[in-house]
């Protein structure tokens, strides 16, 4: 269980102009314009105390259209572009046999040779998944689902995460996973899965966009199948019945808000208890085909959904499970095959799950794979391009600093009791700081990558991760392990090892920018510093201790407290989104809420403290007449700009933890008395809110 940060909402390509922004810096070496922070963005004729995202972004928004092969658009989005650009031109480089590579040069120079030659890709067809094809066919029996289930989920890319991605594997998850009672332990965990859509809403709900969507994954999922070889007519058929398959999956399936609640997911079974949830389903098959080695226990997030699944194997036929596997196969590798199996998978992912009008450049999609393939070795090339000593240094500064702001809060908060405080400051010095990229890089000597056969390498890279991941069964938890790559703009807080990480992708402009001043990049940077630390004191983290294990350290009547205070704050976040006809859910959001609620105050205390540091004030007026205190803020609101498609939106609230970038800037500000002081609000402003949601 990760709490992951989804800071951007997803991805880039063409340099807009972007109002008051150096658009020269960075253009180097063929790399593309970086944006910089620039307080000519904001728009003087709107009242910061009436709304404060349009003061800081309605410029840059009104001058940043969303490009066609986007989602969205956001200040983030550039970053995405030139760090993209930066891995491209390392497997370029590397791209040509020539004697003296390293292994980890022919690694991703021919995986970039191999996904680029798309006149290739387009001559094999179908056939590189032939076997998979083949296995599925030749089952004479139930019995054998599961050892050919196996098979397909270790060739899948990030199949063994399971339910929580957005490719979720057929039928079910299995992977390690880090006991929840004992933090040093790893065991297997088994997860639901098996809905394309990933969000149960989508099968189940009665709204009407959502509804929309749904009727296209029909249309989706019937041309799929014809794309398989299917005559239109068995295809039609066909897609009735890969749909009430995974809308059966759905409805079993855990809900995301119950899945938050870390008590309700750990439900610790040994083999036979796993069984006898699904007698018909042979465990021991499938866990001698994925290799795994023996756990103390399993951990069943969902044991409904396997009670569920059990009914669906004994009712569905076999000739049902066959038709459900195949279009998984090839649904799930369609971005690796020709052109029109990439442009199916286009059609519905992208444009009606996403907004986008246009695909990607194929370049961009084959970096994005790499990275996600042979992330460490290609993050090397990123780190030695992008990420100086001093980066690391100066980031480790500002978290040193937050942790120190933290430390404050929690003695100074007048709703705990000493002894709960005791405990919170205890987990709050066990935290483990992870920045940048990994002390060792991880060894991909064993995957084989080749010139010939893309989708090869993809397996090949999957089943290498998903060994690696089951390998960690039985071995102690290794607290510098990374769950980004070295090149995302993104962080990450994980309570079962009580771990914040950054990497280099993210400690970049307009976030994190050496040559800005503090309030700049505490606004900035140091606001998602804040917010990973925060997710240890969430309504999630708070039920973890120091050492990350599941346990309870807090007295009933803090507790009790805290929830309160969580509340004041899921309330705030619920409610009807007019203009994109969906409702938010302020559950679902609540431990993201908090932790942007909490993470920016924590920055903003850590600035007083080094500005003071300096001998500087606050209240100082720069050449621009901001104050430092307005300058963090509109900082702060700027990494927020997002344009972003309705359709994205909508599936991001009904899927995702995080609230819209709107919401992220205002609903937070209008809680907080520091931002009410730098901009004299006045008390029935709307950026001033009563009964004002506090937690840390
Ligand atoms: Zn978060």
């Amino acid at each position: 269980m990760r709490t992951i940060c989804w800071v951007g909402l997803a991805v880039i390509v063409v340099i807009s102009p972007v109002l008051g922004q150096n658009a020269s810096t960075g253009a180097s070496e063929g790399l593309p314009a970086l944006s910089h922070f620039d307080l000519n963005v904001v728009n003087r004729d709107i009242d910061p105390c009436v709304d404060f995202y349009k003061f800081a972004c309605s410029k840059w928004l009104a001058a940043n259209p969303i490009p066609a092969d986007q989602a969205y658009w956001d200040t983030s989005s550039n970053l995405q572009l030139w760090n993209e650009t930066v891995l491209r031109n390392a497997m370029e480089d590397s791209s040509e046999p020539a004697p003296g590579r390293t292994s980890v040069q022919q690694k991703i120079g021919d995986y970039w040779y191999a996904c680029m030659n798309e006149a290739g890709i387009e001559k094999s067809g179908l056939a590189p998944l032939q076997p998979e094809l083949d296995r599925i066919r030749g089952m004479k029996d139930k019995s054998e689902i599961a050892g050919v289930l196996a098979q397909i989920h270790m060739k899948m890319p990030n199949a063994w995460n399971g339910n929580d991605n957005e490719t979720p594997a057929p039928i079910l998850g299995f992977s390690s996973s880090i006991d929840f009672n004992n933090a040093q332990l790893q065991v297997a965990g088994v997860d639901q899965g098996g809905f394309a859509m990933g969000g149960r809403d989508f099968y189940l709900s009665d709204n009407e966009h959502l509804a929309e969507v749904r009727a296209k994954y029909l249309e989706h999922v019937q041309k799929v199948l014809t794309l398989a070889g299917e005559s239109d007519a068995k295809a039609r058929t066909d897609m009735a019945t890969v749909v009430r398959m995974e809308t059966a999956m759905a409805k079993a399936a855990m809900d995301p808000v119950t899945r938050r609640d870390p008590n309700k997911v750990n439900n610790v079974m040994n083999l036979q208890q796993v069984q006898a949830l699904t007698p018909s389903f042979r465990w021991k098959d499938f866990l001698v085909a994925v290799k795994a080695p023996t756990p103390q226990h399993y951990i069943v997030t969902a044991p409904d959904f396997f009670r569920a699944l059990e009914a669906m194997l004994q009712n569905e036929s076999l000739d049902n499970w066959k038709t459900y596997l195949t279009y998984w196969v090839v649904d799930q590798n369609s971005p690796y095959l020709g052109k029109s199996f990439q442009d199916e998978n286009f059609v519905f992912y992208k444009q009606a799950m996403q907004g986008r009008k246009e695909p990607l450049p194929r370049w961009r999609r084959c970096v994005r794979w790499a990275d996600r393939d042979l992330g460490e070795a290609l993050g090397q090339a990123y780190v030695a391009k992008a990420f100086p000593p001093d980066s690391k240094a100066r980031s480790q500064k500002m978290i040193n600093g937050i942790e120190a702001a933290m430390g404050q809060d929690i003695q100074q908060i007048n709703w705990m009791s000493p002894q709960t405080k005791q405990k919170g400051q205890a987990k709050l010095h066990a935290v483990l700081d992870n920045i940048g990229y990994p002390d060792n890089w991880r060894d991909y000597s064993s995957v084989s990558i080749g010139r010939d056969g893309f989708v090869a390498n993809v397996q090949a890279a999957a089943v290498f991760e998903y060994e690696r991941q089951l390998n960690k069964i039985g071995k102690p938890v290794d607290r510098r392990e990374w769950g980004m790559t070295p090149p995302t703009i993104n962080a990450y807080e994980n309570p079962q090892n009580n771990t914040i990480n950054f990497p280099a992708g993210i400690l970049q402009p307009p976030f994190f920018e050496a040559s800005a001043d503090d309030p700049v990049n505490y606004g900035a940077i140091g606001a998602i510093m804040g917010h990973e630390l925060t997710h240890g004191f969430d309504d999630q983290g708070r039920k973890f201790d120091a050492q990350g294990n599941l346990k309870d350290w807090w007295t009933e009547r803090d507790a009790k407290a805290y929830d309160q205070r969580g509340k004041c704050i899921s309330d705030e976040y619920t409610g009807e989104v007019t203009e994109l006809g969906v409702k938010t859910n302020g559950l679902l959001t609540q431990g993201e809420d908090t932790a942007d609620n909490g993470g920016l105050r924590l920055a903003f205390m850590a600035l007083e403290e080094s500005m003071k540091q300096q001998g500087k004030s606050l209240d100082e007026k720069g050449a621009d007449g901001f104050t430092a205190r307005q300058r963090f803020l509109v900082a702060y609101a700027y990494s927020w700009c997002t344009n972003i498609r309705p359709e994205l939106a909508r599936t991001g609230i009904t899927t995702n933890p995080h609230s819209l970038p709107e919401f992220r800037v205002n609903k937070v500000v209008s809680n907080m008395p520091e931002f009410w002081e730098a901009f004299s609000c006045k008390h029935g402003q709307p950026m001033v809110r009563a009964g004002a949601c506090r937690v840390w």
